[in-house]
């Protein structure tokens, strides 16, 4: 078993690291504050190549193993602060993009790849429902067949990137049995097509600086050779596809746990009290060895699922452990981290708080700890 990182990831590591610092210096804090999505940090991520680094180079990628892929969007995390930026690249690829290439017709992923890795369409993922959250199968939105089109009807709410999305990968019913997972189809839906419309914007807790809306469809015509994989088998192409988002999106905040301690070791280190550095206190040198514990485990997760996909292998119950205890510890470590940096944690420009903000929604998106809980359950039993 090989832990370390071979010359062209060190390597990648480093260009997307050095490429964060220089470029990505807009205003964060003003950015959440106003609930601003930076297109001049999209497009220079988009010009890095960062939209498409697991996209094979004949679409437009970078054709990037899972596994270096996973490698540099830690380095992302790491070294750039605009979670919601990050959060609407990850959304982008992993839920959109990634589907396109696992289950799109060869003409699907010509029309669509180059102009998604070179950033000029953004991507979304359209699954939840105001009353089909967690339970994926209760969706309502429907899709009926009329001749060369699918007629769409419905509403999908808490939908990443809606309000700036071109092109959404959309989940509808189209078997006539209700509750049924060989009932859903999926579909890419062009925000051009006429009946397809953001109707609200949500305001959130974090993430701020990636917008969120509900998308309405009614009457939407979408051309039959929109239908992504083959009719009825939505269910299965999400569920084969979910390991991506579920491990993948998540890389980025291994790079924000280590940021996070090292800018706790630096402060631990500066800050006195009682005469001394405050690290000299137990119960605050225990509070960076935990936040290092959680950070060794979330790699050695996300590092297992990347090896995995890059052996062309499945990663359902890797992919859940990992989402689950990713999510889970970085809330933990920004908690910690406020916790350390005392009075100047909670203020906004140490731009602490605003990470715990932007953490807590992991456990929610992407399925919530609980479904996680339960999908590695099954897994054991089944
Ligand atoms: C920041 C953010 C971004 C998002 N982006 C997208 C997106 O881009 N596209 C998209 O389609 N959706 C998106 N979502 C929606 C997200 O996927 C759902 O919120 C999530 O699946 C949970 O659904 P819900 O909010 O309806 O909660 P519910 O399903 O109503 O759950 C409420 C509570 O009950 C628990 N619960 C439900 N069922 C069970 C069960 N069987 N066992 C144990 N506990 C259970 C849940 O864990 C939760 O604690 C996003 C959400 C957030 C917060």
């Amino acid at each position: 078993m090989d832990f370390s990182l071979n010359k062209e990831q060190i390597a990648l590591r480093e260009e997307i690291m050095r490429f964060a610092r220089e470029m990505l210096t807009h205003d964060v804090i003003g950015d959440d504050r106003d609930n601003h999505f930076s297109r001049e940090g999209w497009k220079k991520c988009a010009n890095f190549g960062l939209l498409g680094l697991p996209v094979p180079c004949e679409y437009g990628g970078r054709g990037l193993d899972p596994l270096t892929a996973m490698i540099a969007f830690e380095a992302l995390g790491y070294s750039c602060k605009d979670n919601g930026l990050i959060f609407a690249i990850n959304n982008h690829l992993w839920a959109c993009a990634m589907y396109i290439l696992e289950f799109g017709s060869e003409a699907q992923k010509r029309q669509y790849l180059p102009d998604m890795c070179s950033g000029l369409l953004i991507g979304a993922h359209a699954l939840t429902e105001s009353g089909a959250g967690s339970d994926v199968l209760s969706m309502e939105c429907q899709a009926v067949r009329d001749g060369d089109v699918f007629v769409l009807n419905g509403t999908k709410t808490f939908i990443s990137n809606a309000p700036i999305a071109d092109i959404f990968i959309v989940f509808a019913r189209t078997g006539a049995a209700s509750y049924m997972s060989s009932g859903l189809s999926a579909f890419i839906v062009t925000i051009d097509l006429p009946g397809v419309k953001c109707t609200k914007e949500w305001e959130k807790a974090g993430l701020r600086t990636d917008p969120m809306g509900e998308v309405h469809f009614e009457n939407c015509r979408v051309p039959v050779e929109n239908l992504l994989g083959t009719e009825e088998n939505g269910y299965t192409t999400f569920m084969t596809t979910i390991e991506w988002e579920r491990a993948f999106l998540f890389a980025s905040q291994v790079g924000t746990m280590e940021r996070l301690l090292e800018d706790c070791v630096r402060y631990t280190a500066r800050r006195k009290q009682f005469g001394q550095a405050i690290n000299s206190f137990q119960s605050i040198s225990n509070k960076l060895a935990d936040m290092k514990v959680r950070l060794e485990l979330a790699k050695l997760m996300i590092y297992k699922v990347g090896w995995l996909k890059t052996q062309g292998r499945m990663a359902l119950s890797e992919a859940s452990i990992a989402k689950l205890f990713i999510t889970e510890s970085l809330i933990q470590t920004t908690m910690d981290a406020i916790q350390i940096h005392g009075a100047r944690g909670y203020m906004t420009e140490y731009e602490i708080e605003r990470e715990l903000r932007d953490a807590v929604a992991g456990t929610i998106y992407g399925g919530t700890s609980e479904i996680q809980r339960r999908i590695i359950a099954e897994l054991l039993v089944s």
